[in-house]
């Protein structure tokens, strides 16, 4: 077959974009300044006036917000085992520990009935994580976060343009109270190329915010300097800021353009097919990702590379992080939280964006139906 091949995910960037980015390429200054600002104000709109300063990544907002709130050694932090690992390398960044909570398994977010229960007199702070773009229930993450005295660092890095009960992430859940990271790696629903996005509590955080983001670095008017923090390389640029500032104006348009192909999977996916689908929620999930789970019996390995030889890529998302070695070597053990392992091992990221066709979805519901029945493992 000669058709183009489908990947699971590709940016959409207008030339009025790439035509910004060649006007910051000519105008002689490259790194942090007058886009990286206007893109800040253009994310705090978004955030209903919310204090935001960018990054230049998802997993450096993380590791400054745990630091911003005052989360070191000795500490622990609690989050899911579902998510892109970046989510509990942060804590161990700052020398504290993560104590994982199993997901839901119908949602894949962290449970939070299980949670409460796993708070230690040593938990300072919480990183709930929206898997896919469907949102943790902000009204009660923030009633136990309230009640029980700890932090929250709302990991939304695959949450832009998600909302929890008419209201967009990022904007009233948490204030003066909560931070919420986004991520602007290509592969999200926003994209800077790399960066990333840190929404404050208040505005009281942001001077802290600032020097902890480059270097420590304090300026004074006239011209000294001092440094009284340890601050780290994390400033975004002004290419990249100019590609956020491109993207900005279509988010609402490439949500709404997700959620249609999300419908249509639900409509063309035959049930027959024993795919275990995600909730099908289209009011608050900006559906990030697509991902049904395979039938118990599949080989996923298989499963994948039958779907790219019929040209459609499949991604993973994710396998539970504490299998890795490393979460390993700190004494999480293969059994420790059934949902997460089960769900990361049957996961599948279907082709989803915003320039993808109607007729890509049926192109890969019909690679579907083949790729599964090649799958199957033999029964023992
Ligand atoms: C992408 C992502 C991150 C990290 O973002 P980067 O910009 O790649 O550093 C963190 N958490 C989750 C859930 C993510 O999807």
């Amino acid at each position: 077959m000669s058709m183009d091949f489908l990947p699971f995910t590709r940016p959409s960037i207008d030339e009025a974009t790439i035509a910004s980015v060649a006007e910051v390429l000519r105008s002689g200054w490259i790194t942090s300044g007058p886009k990286v600002q206007a893109f800040e104000a253009a994310l705090s709109d978004h955030c209903v006036g919310r204090p935001v300063r960018a990054f230049n990544s998802g997993t450096a907002t993380l590791e400054v917000a745990l630091r911003l709130a005052g989360v070191g050694a000795g500490d622990t932090v609690i989050t899911t085992p579902l998510t892109w690992v970046a989510t509990a390398n942060v804590i161990l960044e700052v020398g504290a520990m993560p104590i994982l909570v199993d997901v839901d398994p119908l949602t894949r977010n962290i449970d939070l009935d299980r949670l409460e229960a796993a708070i230690a007199p040593t938990t300072k702070a919480i990183i709930p994580v929206d898997l896919a773009g469907l949102p943790v229930d902000r009204d009660r993450l923030y009633e136990i976060a309230d009640r029980r005295n700890l932090r929250v660092i709302e990991d939304a890095a695959q949450a832009l343009g998600a909302s929890w009960k008419g209201q967009a992430i990022g904007s009233a859940f948490g204030a003066g109270r909560g931070f919420v990271s986004f991520s602007f790696h290509a592969n999200k629903n926003l994209t800077t190329s790399e960066g990333g996005a840190l929404v404050l509590p208040a505005d009281i955080d942001v001077p802290l915010c600032e020097r902890l983001r480059l270097q420590g670095v304090k300026r004074f008017p006239d011209g000294g300097m001092d440094v009284d923090v340890l601050g780290g390389k994390f400033n975004l640029t002004d290419i990249a800021a100019a590609i956020g500032l491109g993207q900005l104006p279509h988010l609402d348009a490439f949500t709404r353009r997700r959620r249609e192909l999300a419908r249509a999977y639900f409509a063309a996916i035959d049930s027959r097919l024993g795919l275990q689908l995600p909730p099908a929620d289209f009011s608050n999930c900006n559906w990030h990702m697509f991902q049904p789970l395979l039938p118990r019996g599949t080989d996923r390995g298989r499963f994948i590379a039958a779907m790219k030889e019929r040209g459609i890529g499949v991604g993973v998302h994710y396998p539970a992080l504490h299998l890795f070695s490393l979460y390993h070597s700190l004494g999480f053990r293969d059994g420790d939280f059934p949902n997460a392992e089960d769900i990361g091992r049957r996961t599948v990221t279907l082709p989803l964006f915003p320039a993808m066709q109607d007729s890509d979805v049926e192109r890969v519901c019909a690679a579907l139906d083949e790729a599964l029945q090649t799958s199957l493992r033999c029964p023992p």
